[in-house]
């Protein structure tokens, strides 16, 4: 298994970092959540479930299968200036949104 978080639909508010902080990380200093794990360990899977469904903006996507799918996790690839300003831009129209400090 492996997941994803859609960087632009989350919402930063930390739950699945709480809720599985082995797995799930918040970027400095946006605060957006990154998958810090490539595959979810299968003692985590069920967990990984409940965090996805818990997300309050559905920003966590669970990818069933190791292989076969071309989507990379979060973790994986470092913003690219395109999508660093993208952030930005999203934190201008949020002003007094969560800092992103772990
Ligand atoms: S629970 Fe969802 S909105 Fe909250 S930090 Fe995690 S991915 Fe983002």
């Amino acid at each position: 298994m492996r997941v994803v978080v859609d960087q632009y639909l989350c919402g930063t508010t930390g739950q699945c970092v709480l809720t599985l902080p082995g797995t799930f990380r918040q970027r400095e200093p946006d605060g957006v959540a990154e998958v810090c794990v490539a595959t979810v360990p299968q003692a985590l899977h069920a967990a990984v479930r409940l965090a996805a469904s818990q997300c309050p903006v559905a920003a966590i996507r669970v990818i069933e299968s190791d292989a076969g799918d071309d989507e990379r996790a979060s973790a994986d690839t470092a913003p690219s200036p395109a999508e660093a300003e993208r952030h930005a831009a999203k934190d201008r129209r949020k002003p007094g949104g969560h800092d992103g400090t772990v």
